[in-house]
Formats: structure tokens, sequence, C-alpha cells
């Protein structure tokens, strides 16, 4: 069974490396929709895990990004934000949506427990990135 879920954050960024439109500060509304895989189905219940206990793992994770300016931490404008005491997160990677989608993904297995299988993050209303990890090959 494979549960869906969709989250969203706001959140400016910058890209220096990724040419002059990227690289001005700008923002977008983050869609990150996440795909969870469950082998079980509760027989009392005929829940496999509920929507609201995803939520409550995986919400704050989310949410960290609200409203905060993402910074890759080798980028001079975290100089800036640090002089003006403004708050941001900062990441060790450039902000892409290919970095960020990895770095969620791996961020939501490590500490929610739960059997992440794909994430789509959408950046603008036309391009989005789905990462999905290869499965490692058992040896039989
Ligand atoms: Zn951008």
């Amino acid at each position: 069974m494979i549960i869906e879920k969709k989250y969203y954050f706001y959140a400016g960024h910058r890209n220096k490396n990724a040419g002059e439109k990227c690289g001005r500060l700008h923002g977008h509304t983050y869609d990150v929709t996440c795909y969870f895989e469950f082998d079980f189905i509760d027989k009392k219940t005929g829940v496999t895990f509920l929507f609201s206990d995803i939520d409550e793992l995986v919400e704050p994770i989310i949410k960290y990004y609200d409203h905060h300016f993402l910074l890759f931490e080798k980028d001079e404008m975290c100089k800036v934000f640090d002089k003006c005491n403004e708050p941001y997160r900062k990441l060790p990677f450039e902000t892409s949506a290919e970095n960020m989608a990895i770095y969620l993904f791996n961020r939501i297995k490590v500490e929610t427990k739960l059997n992440i299988v794909k994430i789509e993050f959408q950046e603008t209303k036309s391009s989005k990135v789905i990462y999905v990890p290869k499965r490692k090959k058992t040896s039989s």
C-alpha cells in the first residue's frame, strides 16, 4: 500500500551557480509530495498508518523551512543575514530543487523511520523534480 501525502512551504533562496535568474534573491511556494510504502494493514482498523500520524512526524521537518531563506552555507549572503541578525536556514549544498528533494527525502527517512519511497519537489507551477532512490540489490 502506498500513501501519498502533500505538504508545502514558502521560502526564499538563491543559487549563485545556476545562472542569472536563479542567482537573484527570490522565493517559491514549494510543494512537497511524499510517498510512503506499507506492507501491512491493521486487521482491526483496516488502516495501514493514520494520515494524521504521518503528518505529526513529517510536518515539523517541512515547516522548519517555512517562511525562511534557504542559503548554501558557502554563500556570501550568509554573512549579511548574520550581520542583520536575520534568521535563515543554512544548508550544506546549493539550494536547487534536486538537492532539496534528496535532502528532505533523507531527513524524512532517517528522522521519522517511515518507509518513504519517493518524493516530488515542485518549485514552480511548471517544474518539479521527482526523486526515487535506486533500490539496493539484495544478493540471493
Ligand atoms: Zn528558485
